[in-house]
């Protein structure tokens, strides 16, 4: 692909680098393409293979001795270069452990070692792209993670992989905070999370409306950014370093933390999230208001009733603690099978919460986002055997989701692209299930069948931009399809 230019890189006070775009775009127009100066393990993670990345189970590789799946990943080139280190410096193989499926700290000196030979590889581009790179070194200080990275990674390497007469320990140092400031998680080829740094892609600045996409490219771990919207000459290039689906408490921490900087972009600022009631509660003493943030930009304000009369208040710290009990609860759902039982427990959650959250906050939200994307997939509730009143919950989630995907991530994503694909599906059947019920004549049928062709269209012309071989790519094509099938058997009614 000819490497494409739409953006400038300018520098202010606030963002530091940023980019903005030098040309009028359009929606889903690429930017630019990028690939990643190095890519590993995110630290903590359990034993995986060094050169595809899934996990392993006591397979190590024949030279060096690190975990690796079989021979092939041996000569991996992501693999290769860290192994002749291993291999060179004396015992530092890499040490059994019990539990392979538990993190393993052990393996937190990959991506910067392979950060560090991609710098003795290619200089050139370490000084024009990776050096002037934020470390936020002295906040990083504070921090427990600096005395676990200085014993793990920097000690490490110079002691132990005795790498003393090729680097500093300053440089390690510089690594391990150009790491933690600007790596992106990626998927590996397997679907499993590891980290990358981009260049290029980490200058532009964070907004909790993002206004670009990125989509990653298994071959190479290539990403394409793209506009998710029209975009005008000069407007700056927003992507969202923080789940969009988060409500605004959980996402400003998580940007303190992962990115040090505290965001006061319009979404957060605004109590109500912009009108989608993200963090909007249920009051429990009333019926007429609900609780907001009388200070988002300000996590310890206290959160208040809207109604005048009312009494309702509480702390910051009280809402924080409240919404980690509950998050944590989420997390145990998520790591359930796709099964009967999913979908059943969450069901049993949102029930559970649904006088406590409003009904858009984004802790039942994703619970509905899952939901949305379980019912019709999974056993015992198979999309034809699905009753009529649950195609339709299916169908209200859906567009609860894609509707505060309007105001929050406007324009094309992946997740658009896959609720619009999972929205289809439920419009279709009830649209037939009510003509063979005798309920709509052929010409409303017709009528009727427009609207999952549109989702179809819609959901094809965003998820086929992703990697073919991806989970979104692959919904993609079968949107494409599907969509082509529906519109001929429309013609041959
Ligand atoms: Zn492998
Ligand atoms: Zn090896
Ligand atoms: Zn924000
Ligand atoms: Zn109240």
């Amino acid at each position: 692909m000819a490497d494409v230019c739409n953006y400038d890189i300018l520098k202010n006070e606030k963002y530091g680098r940023y980019l903005v775009a030098n040309k009028d775009l359009d929606c889903g127009e690429l930017i630019f393409t990028d690939t990643p100066i190095a890519v590993g393990p995110k630290p903590d993670t359990p034993p995986l293979c060094l050169g595809c990345y899934c996990p392993v189970e006591s397979t190590l590789c024949s030279r060096c001795g690190w975990p690796i799946c079989g021979s092939e990943c041996e000569k991996s080139p992501h693999h290769l270069p860290e192994c002749d280190v291993f291999s060179q410096a004396i015992k530092v193989r890499f040490q059994p452990v019990d539990d392979w499926t538990a993190s393993s700290p052990q393996l937190d000196c990959i991506t910067p070692l392979r950060l560090f030979l991609a710098k003795e590889k290619d200089p050139e581009r370490w000084n024009r792209d990776v050096a002037i790179m934020e470390t936020h070194t002295e906040e990083r200080k504070k921090r427990p993670a600096w005395e676990a990275d200085q014993n793990n990674i920097v000690n490490y390497l110079i002691d132990r992989c005795k790498l003393g007469d090729r680097c500093s320990r300053e440089l390690l140092t510089q690594i391990c905070g150009i790491l933690e400031v600007n790596a992106v998680e990626i998927p590996s080829r397997g679907g499993f999370s590891i980290r990358a740094v981009y260049p290029r892609l980490a200058i532009a600045a964070h907004s909790c409306v993002p206004n670009i996409v990125h989509s990653i490219f298994q071959n190479d771990y290539q990403v394409q950014i793209r506009a998710a919207i029209p975009i005008k000459t000069g407007e700056l290039l927003h992507m969202s370093y923080t789940h969009v689906l988060s409500p605004t408490i959980v996402r400003r921490e998580h940007l303190l933390e992962s990115k040090f900087f505290c965001c006061d972009c319009p979404r957060c600022a605004d109590p109500t999230e912009l009108g989608t009631h993200l963090s909007t509660l249920k009051c429990t003493k009333c019926d007429n208001g609900v609780i907001l943030s009388s200070n988002p930009l300000d996590s310890d304000a206290s959160w208040n009733c809207t109604d005048k009369k009312c009494e309702f208040k509480t702390s910051g710290a009280a809402m924080r603690k409240m919404l980690g009990v509950v998050q944590a609860e989420l997390d145990q759902l998520d790591a359930l099978e796709p099964g009967p039982q999913a979908i059943e427990m969450r069901e049993a959650t949102l029930h559970k919460y649904k006088s406590v959250f409003h009904p858009s906050h984004a802790i039942l939200l994703s619970i509905k986002h899952a939901l949305a994307q379980l019912y019709g997939r999974v056993e015992e509730y198979s999309i034809d055997e699905l009753p009529d009143l649950v195609l339709e919950r299916k169908a209200e989630f859906c567009r609860l989701v894609l509707k505060t995907l309007d105001v929050i991530s406007p324009g094309d994503s992946r997740m658009r692209g896959m609720m619009l694909y999972e929205l289809h599906a439920p419009l279709m059947y009830l649209a037939r299930s009510e003509f063979s019920a005798g309920l709509i004549t052929q010409d409303k049928l017709k009528d009727r069948l427009q609207e999952p062709i549109q989702c179809l269209s819609e959901a094809a012309r965003i998820l086929r931009r992703e990697d073919p071989i991806s989970p979104e790519g692959i919904t993609g094509n079968i949107a494409y399809q599907s969509m082509e099938q529906l519109k001929a058997s429309l013609e041959s009614l």
